[in-house]
């Protein structure tokens, strides 16, 4: 019998938007500066005129066309009536007393929908964590920004914002050198908004973010992982695995009833090989559920060989999983012993953003909860 496979379920055009309206203008971030120029052209605008829009938006941050000096006040005041530069704003923040992190929660202006991203500073510079979509219809179980399902793609010009508004509230001359598309969202799911948006965020005239310096994290959408690899962008990829089998993974991520492990481990192995990079491997650590020792060989086996890295996560507790709970030091330190004992490359990530719950869409959560009384 013909075995037929399930495939998420399209998601509607309204809900995978290439660009939203705000206040019935046209946003100008996501724009590249192609776009941009073909927009001043047909105005009659020299050519070098969407360089300096392109600078305004993607270096400088501008909000207002007026500040725009360089730019005629006859065209300032033309853009003005038609397009804004920018299409989100800060709702909140939050700061963590002891690390160098900043939790944002930011509205997109087109529709009012609340995503989060996090600024991290560490001895290597500063990092950016976004949001590719409003919530996630992945249903990890562990995950906060999956609880109240997914309302829509983001579009490239507001995953590109959240970096911009962000470098705005960094020291002058320091900017951010890491994007991590580890925000809410299955960026794989927006792939086309996600590409164009990582686009954006290198192009050494905005935020020159290095593509190597640009990580983008997947539940694991295989399609997607493929057609990453023949992109020839030398991006690095991160796998959200956590778990060795399908038995296991499928309990913690639907998503494996789709693509199980196996599967995943072969998109991985041939992503590795077309691009020559090292894959980071994902794997949260939840006491008594994936963090034994046994399960960490079994993890070392699947991975043997490959070119790939563990970056262990002991997982941040989410308040609606009141069962999953973080494991001890001691716990964690021993599954990685075991990686490393089978020669896998293996780190324990820094905890962040645990005390202001950086932890996954849980300030969000707090917010939409408390708008909706
Ligand atoms: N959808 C993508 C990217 C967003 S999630 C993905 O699944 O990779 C980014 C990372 O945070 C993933 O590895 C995810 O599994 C992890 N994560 C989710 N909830 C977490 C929690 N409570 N504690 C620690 N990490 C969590």
């Amino acid at each position: 019998m013909p075995q037929t496979r399930m495939e998420l379920p399209v998601l509607p055009a309204s809900r995978n938007p290439r660009e939203l309206p705000v206040d019935g203008k046209v946003p100008l971030v996501g724009k590249t500066r192609e776009e941009l120029a073909a927009l001043l052209t047909e105005w009659g605008e020299p050519a070098y005129r969407a360089t300096q829009l392109f600078q305004w938006i993607y270096q400088k941050g501008a909000r207002e066309f007026s500040g725009m000096t360089n730019l005629p006040l006859a065209l300032r005041q033309r853009l003005a009536e038609v397009a804004v530069p920018g299409c989100a704003a800060e709702e909140m923040r939050q700061r963590a007393a002891t690390t160098r992190t900043t939790k944002f929660l930011f509205r997109l202006l087109a529709d009012g929908a609340l995503v989060e991203s996090v600024l991290m500073g560490h001895n290597y510079g500063w990092s950016a964590c976004l949001s590719t979509q409003v919530g996630c219809r992945m249903g990890c179980a562990f995950c906060a920004s999956t609880l109240g399902g997914l309302v829509r793609n983001l579009t490239p010009g507001e995953i590109v914002d959240q970096a911009i508004l962000m470098q705005k509230e960094l020291p002058p001359g320091q900017r951010i050198g890491h994007v991590v598309l580890m925000g809410s969202g299955e960026p794989l799911e927006n792939y086309d908004n996600v590409l164009k948006a990582i686009r954006l965020l290198h192009d050494p005239g905005g935020l020159n973010i290095g593509y190597r310096h640009i990580t983008l994290s997947t539940a694991g959408l295989v399609p997607g992982i493929r057609r990453l690899a023949a992109e020839g962008l030398p991006i690095t990829l991160a796998v959200s695995l956590h778990a060795p089998n399908d038995e296991l993974r499928s309990r913690l991520m639907p998503v494996n009833r789709l693509w199980p492990v196996a599967e995943v481990v072969a998109a991985v192995r041939e992503y590795a090989e077309r691009t020559g990079r090292r894959v980071t491997i994902e794997y949260i650590l939840i006491e008594a559920v994936n963090d034994t020792p046994e399960l960490a060989a079994e993890l070392a086996r699947l991975l043997a060989g490959m070119l790939v890295h563990v970056n262990l996560i002991p997982m941040n507790p989410v308040a609606e999983r009141p069962q999953f709970r973080r494991p001890g030091p001691e716990r964690v330190r021993r599954f990685a012993e075991v990686l490393e004992r089978y020669g896998i490359s293996t780190t324990v990530r820094r905890e962040m953003g645990g005390e202001i719950e950086a932890a996954c869409g849980q300030l969000r959560n707090r917010v939409v909860r408390r708008h909706r009384g």
